[in-house]
């Protein structure tokens, strides 16, 4: 094989994200020696500014917890195959009714210190920019990758067009919240008044609408290379379908009470904790790339935000992935340079959970193979599973990234009305596969 030509006493992993610090791990607990790569505090990228690993850039949720959310059955599995950021995270929480956020500084806190402590991994604040032979490198370097890493992977990926666009939500200081307006609640009731939720009348929200829609936006660089994820719509890009749009998606107020009135407001904003004490709080699914003034014209329409101060507004960034099916195989292996192996959102998955789950795929995959077993790829019954088969193996001519859901799990072959108990199914079959594939690993 390929791989016996090269030293196998240690690896190098570049980026110390939450995929990278995966991946460092899996093979450091499998006694594999590792030179991890962060160019922090040296380089920033535009979205990072802590020097700490593991850097939540946006929100700080990763998304809500319990078997019947595939969220829920991505995080179980990861904690069965020894995830770092699972463990970190549920040490780390804060209150958020059924989803998993955390105090973000913590957070990252806890996994660098994890980083730190473990005897097997160097960790060195250099930038990566070569993906040199004589070493197994694992890519990890996420969505905003260098300039100069960016060169490496084309030269060994042949993959010229590596990027798009993402946009992140504003983050919104808590005691510029008018709490005569807002106020606390879940949806449905469901795990504790978590949010602060802004209630808007038709008038108030037909006035909003109205701003966003005829509000200015940031040019993107290079224009005719504009492509938006699905799943992580711009507001204003929303509000141009129409007014329905807004109301059955990110404002719809379905599951809430206005206490002012005792009624079901027109529409609503939710805000998110960011922090234990309720400091800041995130607009949830208010990512945008509004210019930074009319972010705070338009977002302080919203009742309860008039004076509202912005801790961190929105922008637009850059999403820079590989074109998985042309480029990776099942283990995450570049197929024309099979010592490059790549991690995280970078191999076209979306979302922090994902990002970590193939960072566990890599490290764990390279470690047993350096052992000398080449384990089987994860069952496609599975989360993870599902997650690496779409990235290897996606159909279609333009490769998008993906985010956890049961829609890509394989049919349960049966049919069932009760969607939430299709659900179980699924979440039961998944845990199944994976712990059968877990044992022979
Ligand atoms: C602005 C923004 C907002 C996002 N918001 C969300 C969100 O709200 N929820 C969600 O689920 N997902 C979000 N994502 C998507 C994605 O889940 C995260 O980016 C996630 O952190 C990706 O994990 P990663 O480990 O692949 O990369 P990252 O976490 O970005 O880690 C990559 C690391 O590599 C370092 N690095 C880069 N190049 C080099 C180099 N050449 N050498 C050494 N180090 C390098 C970086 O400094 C960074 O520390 C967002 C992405 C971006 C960019």
């Amino acid at each position: 094989m390929v791989e016996d030509r090269f030293k196998v006493d240690e690896v190098a992993v570049v980026g110390g994200g939450l995929a990278g610090v995966e991946a460092a791990l899996q093979l450091a607990r499998r006694g594999i020696r590792v030179r991890l790569f962060e160019m922090k505090p040296v380089k920033y990228t535009e979205a990072h500014s802590s020097p700490d690993l593991g850097e939540l850039v946006c929100s700080n949720s990763l998304k809500a917890m319990g078997l019947g959310q595939a969220s829920g059955l991505l995080q179980e599995e990861m904690s069965r195959l020894g995830s770092a950021v699972i463990d970190v995270a549920l040490t780390n929480r804060v209150a958020a009714g059924q989803a998993l956020a955390v105090n973000r500084e913590d957070f990252s806190k806890a996994l660098t210190r994890l980083i730190e402590e473990e005897p097997l991994i160097n960790l060195v604040r250099e930038e990566g920019t070569s993906l040199p032979k004589d070493r197994y490198t694992i890519v990890a370097t996420g969505p905003l990758t260098s300039e100069g890493m960016a060169e490496a992977i084309s030269k060994v990926t042949g993959d010229e067009d590596l990027y798009f666009y993402d946009a992140m939500a504003p983050i919104i200081e808590g005691d510029s919240i008018d709490l005569n307006i807002a106020f606390a609640a879940s949806r449905y009731e469901k795990g504790g008044p978590d949010y602060l939720n802004c209630p808007m009348t038709r008038e108030e929200f037909e006035r909003f609408f109205t701003a966003l829609t005829n509000s200015e936006t940031v040019p993107t660089r290079n224009f005719e290379k504009e492509r938006v994820f699905q799943g992580c719509q711009p507001i204003e890009t929303l509000a141009a379908k129409g007014e329905k749009t807004l109301l059955f998606g990110p404002m719809k107020p379905v599951g809430f009470t206005d206490p002012r009135t005792g009624k079901r407001p027109h529409a609503l904003l939710q805000l998110r904790r960011e922090d234990e004490a309720g400091q800041r709080w995130n607009m949830v699914g208010f990512q945008t790339k509004l210019t930074y003034p009319e972010q705070k014209r338009v977002f302080r329409l919203i009742p309860g935000l008039e004076e509202a101060r912005f801790y961190r507004l929105g922008s637009l960034h850059r999403n820079t992935y590989v074109d998985g099916p042309r480029v990776l195989d099942g283990y995450l292996r570049a197929r024309r340079a099979p010592w490059v192996q790549f991690a995280g959102q970078i191999t076209g998955v979306e979302g922090y959970l994902e990002s970590a789950a193939m960072g566990i795929w890599a490290g764990l995959n390279l470690a047993l193979r350096l052992s000398g077993k080449t384990p089987d790829l994860p069952p496609e019954e599975s989360g993870i599973g599902s997650l690496v088969r779409h990235v290897y193996s996606a159909p279609g001519k333009r490769y998008e990234p993906m985010n956890m859901n049961f829609g890509i799990l394989p049919p349960l072959g049966i049919r069932m009305k009760d969607k939430k108990e299709a659900k179980r199914l699924r979440a039961e079959r998944a845990l199944k596969a994976l712990d059968g594939w877990m044992a022979t690993l």
